[in-house]
């Protein structure tokens, strides 16, 4: 199994991690007894981490810490930035080439990069360089057999067969309503196919780092032509750090329940209920970013993708989690059901963020916010509010 592994500013992005963490137990399960015992010889399947950028070979041992048995890497001072060209061609090369010395092993079975913007343009190429598929946006990874009746695949219509080895890449679909499962099920007579996905950054846990792991590094040399780099990056800025929605002991999220009365006061109560804990961070739902609401200028500034929570935005785990007219889409819960408790805040009994709340308070949220500040700035919830932080 073979991990992207992308950097930024000379460091691992924590995807990169938590993936190399997720492919270990994979292979770790497929290697066992109870799982395929190896490759088809019986030989243990490797993880294999890739790194491509400049100044990179320090990372090659934290790549092993995090779960790889062998990383290979390419470095170069012209890769400092993500170019799609020589990205994708040192990635395809390292895939194909058969021929090197350090490959005693064979093509990527699986190869799975973060779903960040560089690792979904650089999976896109890479498995279309490949001629292969693949499954964007996964929110789980594992290893099963499938039975397949697609004549297609099995070579005989009417029958079906069972392919062994297949990497199950969930993902959420129609608008978040139902996960796929999407397989990547090679042709009869048809060896070489990395069965590819892209994994959306906090899906698996981070792995605890083991500095005593030992594995192989190896160098991936070959020649850039001038061509790969026609496009020169002539200027860049550093955005500003952002707005970092995580570490904080309260999140008040707003969805789209604001529109009901005006989308201006919907957001000014969420932040006068923000305000009211002593450390909380104020988050949106897509809907609200995404809708064309018009916002008076002073709550303006709020309404930014920084404050997106969930699978294309930010995970977040506080202690307490407010949803105020949320409906809880899974592309939202995604990025939130990992916190201890979660109060929503909602007029529908049905909407389906109550079926992973702790609490739902069927309600408006114009009368009920002001009321829950109210009652913070009054003292009459803080043992409440104690409860949930110690659980
Ligand atoms: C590829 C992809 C990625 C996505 N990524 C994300 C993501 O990262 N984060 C995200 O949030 N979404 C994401 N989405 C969008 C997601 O599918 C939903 O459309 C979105 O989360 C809905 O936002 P909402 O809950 O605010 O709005 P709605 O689904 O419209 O829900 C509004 C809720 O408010 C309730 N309500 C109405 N009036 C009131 C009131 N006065 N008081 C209280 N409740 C009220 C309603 O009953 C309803 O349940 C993504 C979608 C796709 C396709």
């Amino acid at each position: 199994m073979w991990v992207y592994c992308e950097t930024q500013q000379g460091e691992l992005l924590d995807v990169s991690k938590e993936m190399l963490g997720q492919a270990r137990t994979l292979m770790d399960e497929y290697n066992s007894d109870e799982g395929y015992g190896g490759d088809e010889d019986g030989n243990p399947e490797d993880v294999v981490a890739v790194i491509v950028g400049d100044d990179i070979g320090d990372l090659a041992e934290e790549a092993i810490a995090y779960g790889a048995d062998r990383v290979v890497y390419h470095e170069d001072d012209r890769l400092h930035r993500f170019r799609h060209k020589p990205y994708t061609e040192i990635v395809v090369h390292m895939c194909r080439n058969f021929d090197q010395e350090w490959r005693d092993y064979h093509e990527p079975r699986y190869a799975i990069f973060p779903a960040t913007n560089n690792g979904r343009d650089l999976s896109a190429l890479v498995q279309g360089e490949l001629d292969s598929g693949l499954a964007s946006d996964c929110s789980d990874l594992y290893i099963d057999e499938a039975m397949i009746s697609n004549p297609a695949k099995t070579g005989t219509a009417g029958e079906s067969k069972e392919f062994e080895r297949v990497l199950h890449m969930p993902r959420p679909d129609f608008s978040g309503f139902e996960y796929s499962t999407i397989l990547c099920i090679d042709k009869p007579h048809r060896d070489f196919h990395p069965q590819g996905a892209s994994v959306i950054p906090g899906t698996f846990d981070m792995p605890e780092p083991d500095y005593e792991r030992e594995g192989e590094i190896v160098e991936h040399d070959i020649d850039l032509p001038a061509e790969w780099f026609q496009i020169e990056v002539t200027e860049y800025d550093q955005l500003d750090e952002g707005v970092d929605l995580s570490g904080h002991d309260v999140v008040v999220c707003m969805g789209r329940g604001i529109d009901r009365v005006d989308p201006t006061e919907g957001i000014e109560l969420g932040l006068e209920l923000r305000d009211a804990f002593e450390d909380a961070a104020f988050g949106l739902t897509r809907g609200v970013i995404t809708a064309s609401y018009e916002f008076e200028g002073h709550v303006e500034q709020y309404i930014t993708e920084e404050r997106q929570i969930g699978e294309s935005g930010q995970v977040v785990e506080p202690d307490l989690y407010i949803a105020a007219g949320v409906s809880g889409a899974v592309q939202h819960k995604v990025g939130m059901d990992e916190s201890d408790t979660i109060v929503a805040i909602n007029t529908d009994p049905d909407a389906d963020i109550r079926d992973f709340s702790d609490y739902f308070i069927e309600g408006d949220l114009f009368e009920v916010l002001p009321r829950l500040t109210q009652a913070l700035e009054n003292g009459e919830l803080a043992s409440a509010v104690a409860e949930v932080s110690d659980d």
